[in-house]
């Protein structure tokens, strides 16, 4: 079997889908999964692109020790410089370099020569080389590049220091054929090429991100690109976890094993879901909801007999375990302490007082209190923006009824500490309730999505919500629990809000920095 790395872009690529923004904790609570979940590299962010992507590269460098951290940066020494600054601290510092290599790009977008090009790269690879130690360099747009002037180009910046050579399908164009062809090429062309881990980086715009991934890694390719859940730019990367099964449960046809964990992926998929607000579908490969429920009649009697009737991966392997009842009522401290223990999450005595308290709370109200239901308090306590100013709900009160006209009220405490209160109505009750944290609200918002979804079922169940508002023109995630619905909702609706404010906060901090 050989060995396939992992190259995980889900804090990078992945954070480029449509209007997720995360936190610093966020991210790196989700660095923390990714190296439990044994990925060989993550990227951490783009550190030349903002202040906010700089701190959050500089904390998770810091911190991860399994896992090379990488982050991206353009062909230009300041970026290479403020990569270094935010990297250096890492146990094996990478970096990610791209330029664009097909005809469009250097035309349109670059407006330099292919020889300018060339020139760039290898000069700019031999910069980076003299600090890091590991240095890919990325052929944007490759699978539309001309392959003569690709191997070309390969074959110098190999020269001049690069470690591995990534060949990405930034436009999710090519086709399983075509792709596994152009690295056998490249392979059967450059001379220097044994030299480098060859990296494929697929996106999904025709549904063939993992397709083209495999028939990437049957021609040669070692380092496979993707994300968590699929999630990235347009129709997404490539689903990491779906490689790794596919190569794991047709081991028998394909020679190659990844390092992944494979039984950390279900937790990896709902830590990331739930903090990019990004939803799995049901019936997604894999780690959909659906992917281990049996409906006809026919395939139920089956699997009872034997689950492998139709049943190719169990849910176990990839971590999927039925949802068993944990603490209630008459649980200790200890008991609780243990259970967060167990998700591998250290708390400060602080967050165990404070979560611990929320979950007597919930105890109040549940009788029996899941692994998910701790997990997700857990994570709200550790994925809290300290030290900010942020609005804050004091205490609300919707009224609905089927004859009267919904109506909240509803007391704020804004960022500046002071309360305000008032009434409006709506024709629902959770429109009620947010036409009344608008008008509570200085900034001009606009809600673009909703949704309400139960952790895990039982009519008790924690509810989590999950908003998209436009915040002055901005698309932003936000996202919510409570015991109540109308309380998650309303929750979710402030943290969208809050996370604005702590984005423009950081701007301006960064502006007075420079
Ligand atoms: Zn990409």
């Amino acid at each position: 079997m050989s060995r396939i790395k992992i190259f995980d872009t889900t804090l990078r690529d992945g954070e480029q889908s449509p209007g997720v923004n995360l936190n610093k904790l966020e991210k790196l609570e989700i660095a923390k999964q990714l190296e439990r979940l044994g990925v060989d590299i993550m990227e951490a962010g783009f550190p030349a692109s903002s202040e906010g992507d700089f701190e959050a590269v500089k904390l998770i460098a810091d911190t991860i020790k399994d896992t090379s951290v990488t982050g991206l940066s353009r062909t230009v020494k300041s970026d290479i410089d403020t990569a270094w600054e935010a990297l250096k601290g890492a146990a094996e510092p990478r970096l990610h370099l791209f330029l664009a290599t097909s005809p469009i790009h250097m035309e349109y977008k670059l407006k330099m020569t292919p020889e300018q090009v060339v020139e760039q790269s290898v000069n700019m690879v031999s910069y980076a080389r003299k600090r890091f130690p590991q240095v890919e360099w990325s052929a944007e747009d490759a699978t539309r590049s001309d392959w003569d002037f690709l191997a070309k180009i390969i074959e110098k910046v190999i020269n001049a220091g690069a470690t591995v050579i990534n060949l990405p399908d930034t436009t999710g164009y090519t086709t399983p054929a075509k792709y596994g062809k152009m690295f056998r090429y490249m392979r059967e062309t450059v001379p220097n090429i044994h030299k480098v881990d060859l990296s494929c980086h697929c996106h999904n715009d025709l549904g063939m991100a993992v397709a083209n991934s495999i028939s990437a890694v049957e021609n040669g390719v070692t380092q496979v690109e993707g994300t968590i859940n699929g999630i990235g730019e347009r129709a997404g990367n490539v689903a990491l976890e779906e490689v790794a099964i596919a190569l794991k449960i047709r081991s028998d046809f394909y020679p190659y094993e990844t390092s992944l964990k494979l039984n950390e992926i279900k937790r990896s998929s709902d830590l990331i879901s739930k903090l990019t607000g990004m939803h799995v579908q049901a019936n997604k490969a894999v780690i959909g909801r659906n992917a281990y429920a049996h409906e006809s009649g026919i395939h139920q009697d089956g699997v009872l007999k034997n689950p492998e009737t139709y049943e190719i991966i169990t849910p176990e392997l990839v971590g999927v375990s039925s949802n068993t009842l944990f603490l209630g009522k008459h649980s200790g401290r200890h008991a609780f302490k243990d259970k967060v223990k167990e998700f591998g999450i250290e708390l400060t005595d602080e967050q165990i007082k404070e979560a611990f308290k929320h979950f007597k709370k919930l105890t109040d109200h549940k009788k029996e209190v899941t692994d998910d239901d701790i997990y997700t308090i857990v994570m709200e306590i550790k994925t809290d923006a300290e030290g900010v100013n942020k609005y804050q709900l004091e205490t609300f009160q919707v009224h609905y009824g089927s004859t009267d006209i919904p109506t909240a009220t509803v007391s704020l405490k804004t960022p500046e500490g002071e309360s305000v209160q008032t009434a409006c109505t709506g024709k629902g009750s959770v429109e009620a309730l947010y036409n009344t944290l608008s008008s509570l609200v200085s900034e001009e918002l606009k809600l673009l999505d909703y949704h309400i979804n139960s952790v895990g079922g039982g009519k008790d169940a924690l509810a989590e919500s999950h908003v998209q508002l436009s915040v002055n023109g901005e698309a932003v995630n936000g996202r919510g629990t409570a015991q109540d619905v109308i309380e998650a909702s309303a929750n979710a609706y402030l943290n969208a809000v809050n996370r604005y404010m702590i984005k423009q906060q950081s701007k301006k901090l960064a502006e007075t920095v420079n």
